[in-house]
């Protein structure tokens, strides 16, 4: 086998918050398997000749399955360098470690490029830090789309008192409203939906827990909560009013 693959996190959408060793990458696959969040100026690192192949829907809609994007990258590795771009980073809520533990059984070289997790730099260009030593001494990634449907343990969520950033949260920002209030979190506590962040085409809303509201946001949002949202560089007057 000549072949192998760059396992690579795109980072949040921006094409500039990918890092230099994924453009790197990018700029000698022969194949790159692209998934659709990921945003189509990444490509502009790829060659001219290069053949890129689009994978994946989101949530909800018909997307390639799991195995065929394994069996793809398997059969293109063999002898070809295969550039798979994910958004973000790849293990986190992305199935990166189901595509290198599937590339590694066909005896596949892997190798790995993270990225920045929307969970971190979402918030971060809003000004939001996931981290503050005076209000959070933690932060916890949450998914609120599970693949067995179970919930998140919502009084645990609560106690651990970390800021929460929910990725793909939009559908069920109902439940996840009720469940951190049914545990006790004060209807107050800052909170904010941030739609495609880092893009031109971001929107973003910062109220409190109880105001939470999905209504006119349908792209892919993160939904962060916790007392760090304070520091949100954007209506920071109504979020005072609100609290
Ligand atoms: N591996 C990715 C996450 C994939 S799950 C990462 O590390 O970021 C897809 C979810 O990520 C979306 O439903 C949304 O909740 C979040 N997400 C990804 N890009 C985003 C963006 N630009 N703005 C807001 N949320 C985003």
């Amino acid at each position: 086998m000549t072949g192998k693959v760059f396992l690579i996190g795109a980072g949040p959408g921006d094409p500039e918050l990918m890092t230099l060793k994924a453009a790197r990458a990018l700029a000698c696959a022969d194949v790159i398997l692209i998934d659709e969040l990921v945003s189509r100026g990444c490509l502009a690192h790829a060659r001219s000749d290069a053949r890129v192949i689009e994978v994946g829907k989101r949530g909800g809609c018909k997307s390639t399955p799991q195995a065929f994007i394994e069996r793809l990258l398997v059969l293109y590795a063999k002898e070809k360098i295969v550039a798979r771009l994910k958004g973000g980073d790849p293990f986190v809520f992305g199935r990166g470690a189901e595509e290198l533990a599937a590339l590694e059984a066909a005896g596949i070289e892997v190798e790995i490029i993270p990225g920045i997790t929307a969970g971190i730099g979402v918030p971060a260009m809003l000004g939001i830090p996931v981290t503050h030593r005076e209000v959070a001494r933690g932060v916890t990634f949450v998914t609120a789309h599970t693949k067995d449907g179970a919930v998140p343990n919502w009084e645990a969520l609560v106690a651990g008192g970390t800021t929460l950033v929910f990725y793909m949260g939009l559908k069920s920002l109902p439940r996840i409203v009720a469940g951190l209030l049914d545990a006790g979190m004060q209807a107050g506590m800052p909170a904010c939906v941030i739609e495609n962040g880092t893009l031109k085409t971001q929107r973003h809303s910062v109220t409190t827990l109880a105001q939470l509201s999905a209504a006119g946001f349908d792209g892919p949002a993160l939904v962060v909560v916790g007392e760090v949202v304070r520091f949100a560089r954007v209506q920071k007057r109504r979020l005072e009013k609100a609290a």
